[in-house]
């Protein structure tokens, strides 16, 4: 009985999400709760939604819970007494850190929003977690690190990022870098796509939060209709494929079917399609290497008129831009295009600047930034830190 019951759960992933009430964890659940016998939800964890990560600890009965601060720790303590379970609470960054380096742990879905996911990301790798990474920023912020950290630590890093997923699919695992080409990101282009550069000074923060295609988190959203988010997309990619910056592209591709391309060296482009829900490829990141049903039907091809490509107007979408010359100055200036892009959000939402000034401020930011080698956490964060207040100054004075 002893070795069955090992046997059953060796064989089982034991999950803690991080942000398991953001868009990506909640998609996350629903294909759990499609294979109880292949996962075990160890913690789930949230920042404001006490309600939903409530009902998702009643549903999934984890172990641990993990919520923003004892304020909100008394809350879901009391609400769980009449419950029955057995779930701690715990709060704050300590929380956070605890779930992602739990020995019982094998699997972290790294789903936290923003340079607020990168040092639990962090502790996953150092204790050899197999990372299903859905926090672009982390690898944005300190992507060679965090290479570095999984390489010594026997971790893995599976991109949930439908792009990156996308891509993951496609290179077979003994393809050299040598033999690719070149990888295309696809991109929808967001609400603004057909929007004129003179249209896109007038736009609202609700007609930006409106995606076409993908219903996501607000960050995300609006990182969407500056392109920003394809932009980190590139950043991301270049670390998790190791591709130099001329490797790596950007099409729109206004039906978000085609997740991304690889094109290799002999002329043949392979890529992966699927219906615009994330729900696709976080199944291939839970599963791999094998395949487990998502609950999303695959992609109807008589159903489709037409699968459009066109290049970027990056006159348009500056941020897009403003990523690839970050990238090419190197990581101090990728961490302040991040932050800085961060404010610039936060600014956009209020309605303390317009849309068309998120470049204009983030490119401010990264002409003060200077070229530096990066090679540890607090670094990162201390360069983090610098460019939040530079570019607060910024938004106090000039704009
Ligand atoms: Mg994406």
């Amino acid at each position: 009985y002893v070795q069955s019951f090992t046997i059953n759960v060796s064989n089982m992933k034991v999950i803690s999400i991080l942000g398991s009430t953001g868009s990506i964890g909640r998609s996350t659940l629903s294909v759990v709760d499609l294979h109880p016998e292949k996962f075990k939800i160890f913690a789930l964890s949230g920042f404001n939604n006490n309600d939903l990560l409530l009902e998702q600890a009643i549903k999934f009965k984890p172990s641990f819970i993990v919520t923003k601060n004892l304020f909100s720790k008394k809350i879901l303590m009391d609400k769980l007494k009449d419950t029955k379970l057995k779930t701690e609470v715990l709060y704050g960054d300590e929380g956070y850190t605890f779930i992602a380096s739990h020995e019982k742990v094998t699997t972290v879905v790294a789903a936290i929003t923003g340079s607020a996911g990168l040092i639990s990301t962090i502790e996953a790798a150092k204790n050899g977690k197999q990372i299903l990474l859905a926090n672009k920023e982390s690898m944005v912020m300190a992507g060679e690190l965090i290479n570095k950290i999984c390489v010594e630590n026997n971790s893995t890093l599976i991109p949930v990022d439908s792009e990156h997923n996308a891509i993951f699919q496609v290179l077979s695992k003994n393809s050299d870098s040598e033999e690719i080409k070149k990888i295309i990101l696809t991109a929808s282009g967001g609400p603004f796509r057909f929007h004129s550069l003179k249209n896109l000074q007038k736009v609202t923060v609700e007609e930006a939060l409106n995606h076409p295609n993908w219903k996501m988190g607000k960050k995300i959203s609006i990182d969407s209709a500056t392109m920003m988010n394809k932009g980190l997309e590139v950043i991301e990619a270049s670390h998790l494929f190791r591709l130099g910056i001329k490797k790596i592209e950007v099409v729109m591709h206004p039906q978000s079917i085609i997740h991304s391309f690889v094109e290799y060296i002999d002329g043949s482009s392979l890529s992966q399609m699927g219906s615009p829900d994330m729900r696709v490829p976080i199944a291939y990141a839970l599963g791999y290497p094998n395949r487990i049903t998502s609950g999303v039907e695959g992609v109807l091809l008589d159903k489709l008129s037409s699968l459009e490509f066109y290049k970027p107007d990056l006159k348009k979408f500056r941020c897009l831009d403003l990523c690839y010359q970050a990238l090419s100055m190197g990581d101090a200036h990728c961490i302040s295009l991040n932050a800085s892009n961060e404010l610039a959000v936060e600014a956009f939402l209020s309605g303390k600047i317009n849309f068309i000034q998120i470049p204009e401020l983030i490119e401010k930011m990264l002409v003060k930034t200077e070229v530096m080698n990066v090679n540890s956490v607090e670094h990162i964060l201390e360069l983090d830190n610098y460019a939040r207040d530079e570019t607060n100054k910024i938004l106090n004075k000039t704009l």
